[in-house]
C-alpha cells in the first residue's frame, strides 16, 4: 500500500522524503500552510517533462503539439507549455481569450468542438487561427459565409469521425459511430468532392480524435490506418491533404495501469506516416496534465457507522468531479506520513449533499485523524477545470511548483466571487 512511483517510467514529481510529500523540492504542508485546503498544486516540471517527452519522441516528424487546453486552463499552466514551444487545442472563445493571454499565435492554435458560434468562429478568424476542425457541414457552411463576409481565407480540418472503440471509459469515448463527434466517411466524401463550393474555408486537412485515455497503440492504429486509406482515396482524385491532426487521448497513470509511453505510441504510429507529406498535429491534455497535479484537501471529521468508516474531507465533488462522474480512481496519499500509523478501510467523501459526492470507496488508507491534510493523487487533468461552485461553494486556489519556488496561480474564491453579477 505505500504509494511510490508506480510506473516504469517517472510520471510525476510528487514523492516522500522523511515522511513529508513534495511536489517537487517543496514541502506539500508548507505550501498548505500559507493556502488552506482545498488547493491544487502542480508542479511545473512535471507539466513541461511531459511536453518535452513527447517533443523528444515524435522529433523525427516535427509535428505542432497543441495542448487541449480543456485538461488544465489555468494561465500559468498554459504559458508554461507555450514557453516550451506548445501550440494549444481550443474548443471555445474562452479557451481562445486564454491563449491570447498567453501570447499564443494564432498560427499555433487549433479550433474543435461541434457548437461553435458565429462570435466565437468569428473571434477565432480575426487571430488568424491555423485551423478549425470541422465536426459537421452546417458548421462548415457557416464558417465558409462568416470567412466570406471578413474577406478571409480560412484552413479547415473535417473532423472524422472513424468508427472505431478506443476501449475506454464511455463518457469519454468520442470516435465511435453513435457518438456525436465528427463526420463520418461518407458524408466527408461528398463534402470532399463538393469542395469547390466553399470559397474561402480551405478543407485541406482531416482530423480524428477517438477518446480519452487509450492505454495501448491498437485504437490509434486501426483508426490511422482507416484514415490513411481515405486520404488515398482522396489524392487519387486530385484532393491534397495538408494537415493530418491526430487528436490527443494518450493514457495517464492513476493507479496500476501501464500505459504506453510517449516513445512507445510514437514506435507504433510513426511508421504509418513515413512518405506522407502533411503536417502531423496533436493534441495531449491528460498525457501532459493528469499526473502534473494533486488536490491538497484537509479531513474535516471521521465518521463511523455500523457498516462504515468515513472520511469526511474539505474538498468536495464540486471541486473535482472525476470519482462521481466517470467512477475515476484516484490514489489517495497522506501528506504526512506515520509509517506506525495503522490501516483501515475507508470511504473518503466530501462535504456535498449529494451521494456520488466520494474521492475513494472501501480504500485502505493509514489511519486518519480530524485535520490532516490528504493529496488526491493525478488530478492535474479534468480537475479544477471541471469544478463548480455547486453547494455554494467557492472554488479551491491553484498552486503552481517551481523548483523550490511555489506561486498561488489562482486565488481562492471568496463568497463575494460567488454572487458577482446576481441581484436580489
Ligand atoms: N482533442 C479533442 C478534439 C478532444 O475532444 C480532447 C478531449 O476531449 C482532446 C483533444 C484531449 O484529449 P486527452 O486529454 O485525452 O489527450
Amino acid at each position: 500500500m505505500p504509494p511510490t512511483d508506480f510506473h516504469e517510467e517517472k510520471m510525476h514529481d510528487f514523492y516522500y522524503k522523511q515522511g513529508e510529500l513534495y511536489c517537487d523540492k517543496v514541502r506539500v504542508s508548507k505550501i498548505l500552510k500559507k493556502t488552506g485546503t482545498p488547493a491544487y498544486i502542480y508542479s511545473h516540471k512535471t507539466f513541461t517533462d511531459h511536453l518535452a517527452k513527447l517533443q523528444r519522441a515524435f522529433r523525427s516528424a516535427k509535428p505542432l503539439l497543441c495542448y487541449s487546453v480543456k485538461a488544465n486552463s489555468n494561465l500559468a499552466v498554459l504559458r508554461a507549455l507555450v514557453k516550451k514551444g506548445a501550440g494549444l487545442d481550443i474548443v471555445s472563445g474562452g479557451e481562445l481569450f486564454r491563449a491570447r493571454k498567453v501570447k499564443c499565435q494564432g498560427k499555433n492554435i487549433v479550433y474543435a468542438g461541434v457548437g461553435k458560434t458565429d462570435e466565437e468562429i468569428r473571434a477565432a478568424i480575426k487571430v488568424r487561427i491555423l485551423l478549425f476542425n470541422v465536426e459537421s457541414v452546417p458548421e462548415l457552411e457557416q464558417i465558409d459565409a462568416i470567412a466570406r463576409k471578413m474577406r478571409k481565407k480560412v484552413n479547415v480540418s473535417l473532423r472524422i469521425n472513424p468508427n472505431v472503440d478506443p476501449h475506454t471509459h464511455d463518457y469519454i469515448t468520442t470516435g465511435k459511430a453513435e457518438n456525436k463527434f465528427g463526420i463520418d466517411f461518407e458524408k466527408a466524401r461528398e463534402v470532399f468532392q463538393d469542395v469547390k463550393r466553399f470559397t474561402h474555408a480551405q478543407v485541406s486537412g482531416i482530423h480524428v480524435h477517438i477518446g480519452s485515455q487509450i492505454e495501448t497503440g491498437d485504437p490509434f492504429v486501426e483508426a490511422f490506418q482507416k484514415i490513411l486509406e481515405f486520404i488515398d482515396e482522396l489524392e487519387e482524385s486530385g484532393i491534397k491533404i495538408k494537415f493530418l491532426n491526430l487528436g490527443g487521448g494518450l493514457g495517464a497513470v492513476y493507479s496500476d495501469e501501464n500505459p504506453q509511453t510517449a516513445e512507445e505510441f510514437a514506435r507504433k504510429i510513426l511508421p504509418l506516416f513515413k512518405k506522407r507529406k502533411f503536417r502531423l498535429i496533436f493534441e495531449p491534455g491528460r498525457f501532459i496534465a493528469a499526473n502534473s497535479g494533486i488536490l491538497a484537501t484537509r479531513v474535516i471529521y471521521v465518521k463511523e457507522t455500523d457498516m462504515k468508516k468515513f472520511v469526511i474531507v474539505d474538498a468536495g465533488m464540486n471541486d473535482f468531479i472525476r470519482p462521481a462522474f466517470y467512477n475515476a480512481f484516484h490514489q489517495i496519499w497522506p501528506v504526512v506520513k506515520n509509517e506506525k500509523a495503522q490501516a483501515w478501510v475507508y470511504d473518503v467523501v466530501g462535504p456535498i449533499c449529494e451521494s456520488g459526492d466520494f474521492f475513494a470507496k472501501n480504500r485502505e488508507l493509514l489511519e486518519m485523524h480530524s485535520g490532516d491534510p490528504l493529496a488526491i493523487m493525478t488530478a492535474g487533468a479534468y480537475g479544477f477545470a471541471m469544478a463548480s461552485n455547486y453547494n455554494s461553494r467557492p472554488r479551491a486556489c491553484e498552486v503552481m511548483v517551481k523548483g523550490s519556488t511555489f506561486k498561488v496561480v489562482r486565488k481562492r474564491e471568496t463568497y463575494q466571487d460567488l454572487i458577482r453579477g446576481e441581484r436580489a
